[in-house]
């Protein structure tokens, strides 16, 4: 295994003062699977204490970052390294903080707390992989398999079961079948994780490339947090331009977006309000007027519910209210001004998934239809850059030197030269815009 040379510093200086030290956790396992570890995480048999005196240079400078639950971080040449006393925790009094954490002397007793198999390997840098619990086997197999009794193991801490979701999504995992359905037997645990945590499995989840199969398979443990989605699950939309049911076109539109989180939790809400506001016409054909509005107003309540960011609140409800706008290509500029280039693209990223998880008969036109708005809109940027206030080629201050009263009117001004540059009538430059204004509006001179 090629393991970065800091680390290997970090645990050559623990053995030589006669501490085992093994790489354990996602660094082991992400090396088997060939990717590149995010960080490189240290079990060692050493008290903090010990560590830190082992370490007691100014080579490797310490942080006592989370002493109480036994980690030491060391800084090997700017780069922090987790060095962690083998542990096991204590009793967990609220399905998911240990009410204490115990060091223990045995690698496999720190492993045995771990979740899955494939995060409970370890690594010793003279003598290879250690694999107490069949973990290379699971990984060979593409598997994510509890240590243990799953249903202890989830009822000791329940965010293992997002984290379980989450490790299927990202890397295509299947669920071995016990810990499956274990987690649908205690889903109702998810109510005692912290929203925040609850959001940051939930939006790793959603970029996974194996998420369509997840939303399919577990939506009952989605509810949990989200309990718009269960009647949506086998909501048939009796529309010609549907095959799946509500659900089942999300859970596939999600898929189908690209791996860009506003994209992907828009398409999450972006149908979640069809099932209030469905209604069946003479011909029998379902209709679900203004449920875009529902559905945003679903995913305003459900993303503050989760600690979402303002920022990411406010752009998800947008594009979750114009989801299924219809934009001519003549008010390209208007939409472009009023969403920003980056948004506009992704509302047609949107549209796209939207369309590729419809009836494919009707999806192919839709699909089309985007293409040409893009070539469109590549082309307007091209001929007019200018979509924004701060973009054109006079400003407020210019205005009101041309004799027009700070005010209302000042704006009034510039949102009309902006309207006329964008459909084509102005060019965006200074003198052209000044000689306007002078012409056109009661000014000084
Ligand atoms: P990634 O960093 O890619 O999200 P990871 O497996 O490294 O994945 P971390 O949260 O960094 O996840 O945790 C490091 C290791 O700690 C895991 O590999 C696992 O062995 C253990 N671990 C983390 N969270 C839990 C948990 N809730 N229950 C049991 N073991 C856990
Ligand atoms: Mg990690």
């Amino acid at each position: 295994m090629k393991v970065d040379e800091r680390a290997v510093s970090v645990i050559r200086k623990l053995k030589q003062n006669g501490h085992p030290a093994y790489l354990v956790g996602g660094c082991v396992r992400d090396f088997l699977l060939d990717k590149e570890p995010k960080d490189w995480d240290i079990a060692t048999s050493a008290t903090p204490d010990e560590v830190i005196s082992c370490f007691a240079e100014p080579h490797f400078p310490v942080i006592g970052t989370g002493l109480r639950h036994g980690t030491v971080s060391v800084i090997a040449d700017g780069m922090p390294i987790e060095v962690t006393t083998f542990r096991v925790d204590g009793a967990y009094s609220d399905h998911r903080h240990p009410s204490g954490v115990t060091f223990v002397k045995s690698l496999k007793e720190d492993l045995s707390r771990r979740d899955f198999t494939m995060n409970a390997l370890a690594y010793d840098v003279d003598s290879g992989i250690i694999d107490y619990f069949e973990g290379e086997d699971d990984l060979a197999k593409r598997r994510i398999r509890a240590v243990g009794n799953p249903d202890q193991r989830l009822q000791e801490d329940a965010l293992r079961i997002l984290r379980a979701l989450r490790f299927s999504a990202v890397l295509s995992f299947g669920i071995e079948p016990g810990l499956a359905q274990s987690i649908h037997k205690n889903k109702e645990l998810l109510r005692q994780i912290s929203r925040e945590r609850i959001q940051a499995e939930l939006s790793k989840m959603l970029l996974g490339e194996n998420i369509g199969k997840i939303l399919l398979d577990y939506p009952d443990v989605l509810a949990a947090f989200l309990p718009e989605i269960q009647p949506a699950v086998g909501f048939a939309q009796k529309s010609p331009y549907h095959i799946y049911d509500v659900w089942a076109h999300t859970a596939h539109s999600v898929a189908c977006a690209i791996p860009d989180l506003l994209v992907r939790l828009t398409m999450l809400f972006h149908d979640l309000g069809k099932p209030s506001t469905f209604s069946v016409d003479d011909t029998g054909t379902g209709h679900f007027y203004q449920h875009n509005k529902r559905s945003e107003e679903l995913a305003a309540l459900r993303l503050n519910d989760l600690r979402f960011d303002n920022e990411t609140i406010h752009t998800v409800t947008k594009l979750v209210r114009w989801h299924d706008a219809q934009i001519a290509p003549e008010h390209l500029p208007r939409w472009l001004n009023k969403l920003g280039e980056d948004h506009l693209r992704r509302l047609f990223a949107i549209n796209r998934a939207d369309a590729l998880a419809q009836n494919p008969r009707s999806g192919a036109a839709k699909l089309r239809e985007i293409e040409t708005l893009e070539h469109d809109l590549d082309q307007l940027l091209e001929n007019t850059p200018c979509y924004q206030l701060k973009d054109l080629a006079i400003n407020g201050n210019d205005i009101q030197n041309l004799g027009v009263r700070q005010g209302p009117e000042v704006g009034r001004i510039l949102h009309l030269l902006l309207d006329k540059i964008m459909d084509a009538e102005l060019e965006n430059d200074r003198d052209t815009l000044l000689v306007f204004c002078k012409t056109q509006f009661q000014v000084r001179n």
